[in-house]
């Protein structure tokens, strides 16, 4: 079921977020074992492939340019370094890697070839390959899908009201654009919010109607918790209860009985218990490594820890969709073809001059200077 017919309208939504918690999260748990396995948990990693200097500015983020935060502007990560960390991750018991740049859109340079060359050497190592590079063209999509993505991100952060009271540079329509692109190449959709922004609960189930207004809505659905960076707009954001956080995933949980609900940033201000709560009532995914993108998150011996105390299992990749097909880029070959072509020609030209026998020239008294 892809949408719970019972919460498909705002005022049942909301009355739904607005129960008393623990009915809330008996009702998101029994959704929960229906659809899923509760002891599942998948462990999934965010590693930041190109930090800082985004032109964006949304008020919650500490990689736009713009605001003065401890975050510095880097260029693209090396594919192998990319490789090194995804099998890191993997060893560590992560089934996905989410891939970030802090970029405002994807552009059709050496940057996305990288990106490309990752996405294949992750999806062949056996991991759900997942990617957050802002605004994607359809072409762009199926480049991605046809090097093996699995699924990609794209937040829609808030309801289309609150929207703009923490992003301007770019609208609520270009992200729902984004996430049609994704979804025509193929690809499974990842997109959720944050809460704790100064948003109302209205807000927050604005957002969720917004993934009800779809015709078919993400398989997967982060719920994060602002983490307030100094030097953004949002530093004074007062922290939300823990409860909210459980409130917003029991809510998802139900309205959506398919998708994946991720309990994702805002972990590290939550206590065990707090977590156990989220994941009875229908948190399927962490993030772990002690490192959300630029922001803390507890440590993978940390949430091991956490799995053996409550009995949770990681969940093994692809046990909710087979694993795409990495193909050849057509555009890499052609341009690795290029590249050899023309190095080919550089050596030959170097050949050519070596071989010339050089024959000095016979020097005379009248060509000299010194008379
Ligand atoms: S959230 Fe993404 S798009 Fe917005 S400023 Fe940060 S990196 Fe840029």
């Amino acid at each position: 079921m892809k949408f719970n017919p019972d919460y498909s309208n705002k005022e049942s939504l909301l009355s739904l977020y607005q129960k008393p918690l623990l009915e809330l999260v008996f009702e998101a748990a029994t959704i929960h074992r229906k659809y899923h396995n509760p002891r599942e948990v998948q462990m999934s990693s965010l590693l930041s492939i190109k930090t800082g200097g985004c032109p964006e500015d949304c008020g919650y983020c500490p990689q736009a340019a713009r605001y003065h935060t401890d975050v510095d502007a880097e260029g693209i990560m090396k594919v192998e370094d990319v490789l090194e960390q995804a099998k890191n991750a993997k060893s560590n018991g992560s089934s996905r890697l989410c891939m970030g740049a802090a970029w405002r859109e994807v552009k059709d340079n050496r940057d996305f070839d990288k990106v490309v060359e990752m996405v294949q050497g992750v999806n062949d190592m056996g991991m759900e390959v997942c990617c957050t590079l802002g605004m994607m063209s359809e072409n762009q999509a199926k480049r991605l899908k046809n090097a093996g993505l699995f699924a990609y991100n794209h937040n829609l952060d808030s309801s289309k009201e609150f929207y703009s009271d923490v992003i301007s540079t770019r609208e609520y329509e270009q992200r729902l654009d984004t996430i049609d692109n994704a979804r025509k190449a193929g690809i499974s959709v990842c997109s959720g919010g944050i809460i704790g922004m100064g948003e109302t609960e209205e807000d927050r189930i604005g957002l969720l109607m917004s993934y009800m207004e779809m015709e078919n809505p993400p398989e997967s659905i982060p719920i994060n918790a602002l983490v307030a960076v100094e030097g953004t707009p949002l530093e004074d954001q007062k922290p939300i209860e823990q409860w909210e956080l459980i409130r917003m995933v029991a809510t998802t949980r139900i309205a959506f009985p398919n998708s994946i609900v991720r309990l994702s940033a805002g972990r590290t201000k939550m206590s065990m218990e707090a977590q156990a709560l989220c994941f009875m009532a229908g948190a399927g995914s962490i993030f772990a490594g002690d490192k959300l993108l630029t922001t803390p998150n507890p440590e993978f011996n940390e949430d091991k820890e956490m799995f053996s105390i409550l009995g949770l299992v990681a969940k093994e990749s692809f046990a909710d969709g087979e694993q795409p097909t990495t193909n050849p880029d057509p555009i890499l070959i052609e341009k690795k073809r290029i590249a050899a072509e023309r190095e080919a020609a550089y050596l030959k030209a170097k050949q050519n001059k070596s071989n010339k026998s050089f024959t000095p020239r016979t020097v005379t008294k009248v060509d000299t200077l010194d008379g």
